[in-house]
């Protein structure tokens, strides 16, 4: 297969790609990444995060698990229809392996031109005794008949053993020749509870390779848990051995310590391809891009997954951290200037970097608010941004300079939030040297009375926050 060079080449179909000579990016930060604590999306932040991955190019988004709720549900569906484009990616839904959740999945994916329904049992003893209450031949039956029910709704079918990692070898190898006999394209093997090493990952999957009797008819995928801090290096592990889709989060985002960041990979991939290509069957010195990603796309993926979810980057995150291209002391500094490629291995504009990013101020034209909005991964309709537009020119009078965090404030401010349920009537803080901070806030509830109460605090900031949340009930964690 030849490497195309454009960024958005339709996508040859799943039997096709067997032998792939690049790896497909399965993005799960819409399932598994909002699956972390905190990190909850509605139908338009996540369509706002889908449309991105889109421009990111990634080959298939798994949107969310349509059974689990209407708002999951509603998501996909939304997804399916306004982002799973015949050029588009291809828009998944997870489903246990029961028929009501396969259903609900097919009718949630049914808008996209190209839909998957990924569905999953556990494999594991442990987790089939306690979990399932099921034994092995049960296993067995349910995965041909539930993948067999998937085939029906979709060509293209993804089958997971959950706990593939602790799952005894010979089981686990029959009940993936049993799934792609019943017409999965997709094997995903994860390690769900993070606990492998990459060389016992790399020897997993070249096991499932070597003792799989139809393996070559289905693209091997993995899914990891960075629990202890190893999910990437699994991951490029596992490439080695022959993985060919990778599923992974923007931010690296998910359960407990997360999923392997998308940007990490891809990144690595990137950098490395001389070392990587021989695994692909490529010379060393081939230059074809070992991913479809759009790498100029990062660095706004991140932070539009950052703004939309809440959770913070780390500075120090590799590829997308605030510190990542950022250089302290004055030798690097001093070598950097002479030239970049003495303490850098990648150009920061590959990731969407802008080397001389604009300062925005009040003499700012819409033009260039417009474009750092874009950096930022803001993509807003006309009339939204002429609203964003006004808060800002309003906001730039006030202060000299306007950061990112400001125009990230703007747009969630104005463009994101839904219907105001409650408005700030009044705060008064009082504190000082021997006092405690202690503030009194009035609120206006969304039935328009007005509540007052008042709290102590370990700083003004903290005392109104806490009396905030004695008027709206919410428990403080
Ligand atoms: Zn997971």
């Amino acid at each position: 297969m030849t490497q195309p060079n454009s960024a958005n080449v339709a996508q040859p179909s799943v039997q096709a790609e067997n032998s792939l000579d690049r790896v497909l990016i399965f993005d799960t930060t819409l399932r598994d990444g909002e699956q972390s604590p905190g990190a909850t999306m509605n139908v338009a932040e996540k369509l706002a995060v889908a449309k991105q991955l889109a421009r990111l190019n990634v080959d298939i988004i798994e949107a969310g698990f349509p059974f689990a709720s209407p708002g999951d549900f509603e998501a996909v569906q939304t997804i399916a229809a306004e982002v799973g484009t015949p050029q588009g990616p291809t828009i998944c839904g997870l489903a246990r392996a029961t028929k009501g959740d396969i259903e609900t999945a097919a009718r949630a994916i049914a808008p996209a031109a190209k839909g998957r329904i990924h569905t999953f049992i556990a494999t594991s003893d442990i987790h089939m005794k306690y979990k399932l209450k099921k034994s092995r031949p049960d296993v067995l039956a349910i995965t041909e008949e539930m993948v067999g029910y998937a085939k029906s709704f979709t060509n293209d079918v993804e089958f997971s053993p959950e706990d593939a990692g602790r799952s005894e070898p010979e089981f686990l190898y029959e009940v993936l020749e049993r799934a792609i006999a019943a017409g999965a394209t997709t094997l995903n093997i994860p390690d769900t509870v993070g606990y492998l090493t990459p060389s016992e990952f790399g020897d997993l999957i070249r096991g499932i390779k070597a003792n799989v009797a139809n393996v070559d008819q289905a693209i091997i995928s993995v899914h990891g848990h960075n629990d202890l801090g190893l999910a990437v290096a699994n991951f490029l592990e596992a490439v080695k051995a022959g993985a060919r889709q990778l599923e992974c989060t923007i931010n690296g985002i998910g359960e407990r310590a997360g999923n392997a960041a998308l940007e990490e990979l891809v990144m690595a991939l990137h950098v490395r391809r001389q070392y990587y290509n021989p695994f692909f069957g490529l010379p060393p010195e081939s230059e074809a891009p070992l991913t479809h990603i759009n790498t100029r796309e990062l660095y706004k993926s991140s932070r539009l997954v950052s703004n939309m979810t809440g959770m913070f980057v780390q500075p120090n995150k590799a590829i997308v951290g605030a510190n990542a291209f950022a250089h302290e002391s004055g030798i690097h500094q001093d070598g950097v200037l002479k030239n970049r490629l003495t303490y850098e291995i990648m150009d920061a504009q590959m990731i969407g970097l802008n080397d001389n990013l604009i300062v925005l101020g009040k003499h700012s034209g819409r033009n260039a608010f417009r474009t750092r909005l874009s950096e930022l991964g803001f993509e807003l309709s006309d009339q939204n941004l002429n609203k964003a537009f006004l808060r800002f020119k309003d906001i730039a009078d006030k202060k000299k300079e306007i950061s990112d965090r400001d125009l990230e404030a703007i747009v969630n401010d104005e463009i994101l939030q839904v219907a105001e349920h409650f408005k700030l009537s009044l705060v008064q803080v009082s504190c000082g040297s021997n006092a405690q901070p202690t503030a009194t806030v009035t609120m206006r509830m969304p039935d328009g009375t007005e509540l007052t109460d008042a709290s102590i605090g370990t700083g003004p900031v903290d005392a109104i926050y806490r009396a905030i949340n004695r008027i709206v009930d919410i428990e403080m964690i």
